[in-house]
């Protein structure tokens, strides 16, 4: 594998029209090639300062840059996750968590359908722009919903994130317009539990 100092916008694992009707092959594309692309270039502008900066020995604003990297940078990261925890429906996306993880989401949970409508709730009440994510915590061995704000605000550090969900207004304007919740009951015929079992078994090892 070849590193860059730089990021690069990863290919999807499935097509663009894959995941319709849930996210249409337009707002898909997009989400993919504008949005996502954006925080990549967004990033990386901000590694071509601090290269310039130290190369130059001058100075650049901390405090602001620093905030800005961890807004596209949390953009980023989380939209890579997103993709990979989607699967066509009937294809790799949809029912239940099973093994492990349905183990996990029942005991802290009390069962699926609880964990879905928390779930649920995080995403549709979400302030502005944000992401429901499921974590686990490694001190606990316990599963937490987090609600993040923008891509990069309520996030504890060093936990483990198993699931994403965007609800950016860009995640769905063009399929739901202002129809949030809509989107977020789609979100279920295309999850990939496959995916999330994964992450959550590599926590073992
Ligand atoms: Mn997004």
């Amino acid at each position: 594998m070849t590193t860059s100092r730089f990021y690069t916008l990863p290919e999807l694992p499935y097509a663009y029209n894959a995941l319709a009707p849930y996210i249409s092959e337009e707002q898909l594309k997009l989400h993919h090639t504008k949005h996502h692309q954006a925080y990549v270039n967004g990033a990386n502008a901000i590694y071509e300062k601090f290269d310039k900066a130290r190369k130059e020995n001058s100075d650049f604003d901390v405090k602001a840059t620093l905030k800005e990297l961890s807004f596209h940078l949390g953009g980023f990261r989380l939209h890579n996750l997103f993709w990979e925890n989607l699967a066509p429906a009937g294809k790799g996306g949809g029912g239940a968590p099973r093994g492990e993880l349905a183990k996990a989401i029942n005991e802290e949970f009390g069962k699926f359908d609880r964990f879905k409508k928390e779930f649920t709730a995080a995403a549709t009440s979400a302030e502005g722009s944000g992401w429901a994510v499921l974590t686990h915590c490694m001190k606990t061995n316990r599963l937490l919903i987090m609600q993040v704000e923008k891509h990069n605000v309520n996030i504890v550090p060093g936990f483990h994130i198993l699931m994403v969900l965007d609800v950016w207004e860009h995640a769905y304007y063009l399929d739901y317009k202002n129809d949030r919740a809509k989107f977020v009951e789609s979100f279920w015929n295309i999850v990939n539990w496959d995916e999330v079992q994964k992450r959550f078994d590599r926590l073992k090892k």
